[in-house]
């Protein structure tokens, strides 16, 4: 069995104290972080692991581990609010098994209902307003990854859920599967908390705390500008109209994914055009060829 990293200490800048619980959320060794917020109102937790595999007693070791290590008066039965930053089942999995933690008052945000579908199986308390601080928190709705993702302000800390993570840019998949998923949203939502002004640190639900939000932001978003632009030079380079799948082939051969539907973006953001119009009248279903406009 692999070893948890260790469970981190932080402090805001207004006195909260957020301690970071590493989670083994899927069996293949896969971390996922819930975060126990203590001294911002009630003592909260935001996301709480997926409930797969050991992901529970991660939970559940961890949580003792704040009296023992760190000297919290800290119960399961203190935890009055749990907060699910985002419908992803390595974030809110662990609320549909018994027990963790004991008769908790299920938050569940879902700030404009876009993100029901994927949250069938937990029940609503109540959702949450931007404008309206929680607890001393502060929401800040940011679709892309998942459409009811949300990231959490407390003082100069901001727990970024899937939003802003240290190495990787979260997958993104098209709208035309999902209502406020994709790049588009994404993006604004970058945007949105670049003019946040005083984020000293934000604390993912994955990888390392990032110290330097604004500059991750920058990199974020110059890694997605290089890949659209990629694409257009593929498109111009295939020289006649061709398929999300032909341009695939050219920019990750011998693979498919989710970045194989970023012409999409390029697409609904009037960079290509469809080129088989009349194709498309004609046809149940046929493939879209796209060119450059
Ligand atoms: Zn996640």
């Amino acid at each position: 069995m692999n070893s948890l990293p260790a469970i981190e200490r932080f402090q805001s800048n207004n006195g909260v104290r957020i301690y970071r619980i590493p989670l083994e959320v899927f069996t293949n060794g896969f971390i996922g972080y819930a975060y126990m917020v203590l001294d911002a109102g009630l003592p909260t937790l935001v996301d709480c692991g997926s409930g797969f595999g050991r992901s529970n007693q991660d939970l559940l070791d961890g949580i003792s581990a704040l009296r023992t290590d760190f000297g919290e008066r800290l119960d399961l039965s203190d935890i009055k609010h749990i907060l699910v930053t985002h419908g992803h089942k390595d974030h809110f999995g662990g609320l549909e098994r018994a027990g963790v933690p004991a008769e908790p008052r299920q938050i569940m945000i879902d700030m404009y209902g876009f993100a029901k579908k994927h949250v069938r199986s937990v029940n609503v308390d109540f959702t949450l307003d931007e404008d309206v601080a929680f607890e001393g928190m502060q929401f800040v709705h940011t679709p892309g990854h998942c459409p009811g993702q949300v990231c959490i302000i407390l003082g100069d800390v901001m727990l970024s859920a899937d939003h802003i993570l240290s190495r990787t840019t979260p997958h993104q998949a098209p709208e035309s599967i999902t209502n406020y998923t994709g790049l588009g949203h994404y993006r604004d939502s970058l945007r949105k908390v670049e003019k946040l002004d005083g984020i000293a640190l934000a604390l993912g639900g994955h990888e390392d705390p990032v110290r330097d939000v604004y500059g991750r932001i920058h990199e974020i978003q110059q890694s997605h500008e290089r890949k659209l632009n990629r694409i257009l030079d593929i498109i111009k380079q295939i020289g006649q109209p061709c398929t999300i799948y032909e341009i695939t082939e050219v920019m990750y051969p011998g693979k498919t994914g989710y970045d194989t539907l970023l012409a999409i973006y390029l697409y609904q953001h009037g960079y290509l055009s469809v080129a088989n119009l009349d194709e498309v009248e004609l046809e149940d279903n046929p493939a879209l060829r796209y060119l450059a406009v």
